[in-house]
């Protein structure tokens, strides 16, 4: 509190000056995630770790060159998702995670804190919450059993969660004790993680911003259908794109 700016072994102390973040997301590879679960995915999990600390650290120092006070952080220091969702970066979707509309769930989130003066911007909406109602694709595919297939409740299921808000609680624990870092079966069979390289893919975009609910039942079939969430095995990445590095591909 006050102007104190300290770190002690039991915990930092912020100016209250230092009142906003700048949130940041980083593309995970598409066809690396689609290899969930896999090394691949973990590979384009562990990427997305690494540029999101260099990128968050060299913003945060370009902030104090200019005369204010930042400090970057990844998972530390406050939730990401909540803050990315304030900052208009996505939607909270049934599994868990923020669901932005380039690339779905399909990112890592950082940000940096800082006291420079910003003009914020506003949480967004383009369906999702209506979407993830109707769609059971993350459930299905979550091998630990960590996200519920029911409604949105006010209260926790397990300890890892923080209640009173009204959304799909994930069972962190469940995952962790599961995960090993390979699984994004989650992020991979989301119909909001496709590339937007098609038309009809911009068209099921198109639908479900609309909100057309009588329409959702019928995307996520033919989103199975498609076979799109399908695991990629690992030789047909290389085959496809193993070549290429794993960084954002706009023309996806
Ligand atoms: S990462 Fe895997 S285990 Fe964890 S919530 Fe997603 S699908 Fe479930
Ligand atoms: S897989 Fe379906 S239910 Fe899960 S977050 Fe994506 S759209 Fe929502």
């Amino acid at each position: 509190m006050g102007d104190r700016f300290e770190q002690t072994e039991d915990a930092w102390y912020v100016p209250e000056s230092m009142n906003r973040f700048i949130a940041l997301a980083f593309e995970e590879d598409y066809c690396a995630i689609m290899n969930s679960p896999g090394r691949l995915a973990s590979a384009a999990t562990g990427n997305g770790y690494s540029r999101m600390a260099i990128t968050a650290s060299t913003l945060a120092e370009f902030i104090r060159n200019l005369g204010y006070r930042a400090i970057p952080a990844g998972n530390g220091f406050g939730l990401s998702i909540p803050i990315a969702i304030d900052a208009g970066l996505g939607e909270l979707g049934r599994l868990g995670l923020i669901v932005t509309p380039k690339y779905g769930p399909r990112v890592r989130l950082a940000k940096v804190l800082t006291d420079m003066p910003l003009v914020p911007d506003t949480p967004i909406s383009f369906g999702v919450t209506e979407f993830c109602e109707k769609c059971m694709l993350c459930a299905d595919e979550c091998p630990s059993g960590a996200i519920t297939g029911g409604e949105r409740t006010w209260e926790g299921t397990s300890r890892s969660n923080n209640a009173g808000t009204l959304k799909w609680y994930v069972e962190g624990v469940k995952c962790y004790d599961f995960n090993g870092f390979s699984c994004s079966n989650c992020k991979r069979c989301c119909p909001f993680n496709k590339p937007n390289n098609s038309w009809l893919h911009r068209m099921v975009r198109s639908v479900i911003k609309g909100r057309v609910k009588a329409l959702d039942n019928f995307m996520v079939t033919l989103d199975q259908a498609s076979g799109y969430g399908r695991q990629l095995q690992g030789n047909m990445f290389w085959r496809m794109n193993g070549s290429r590095s794993i960084t954002a591909r706009e023309k996806m």
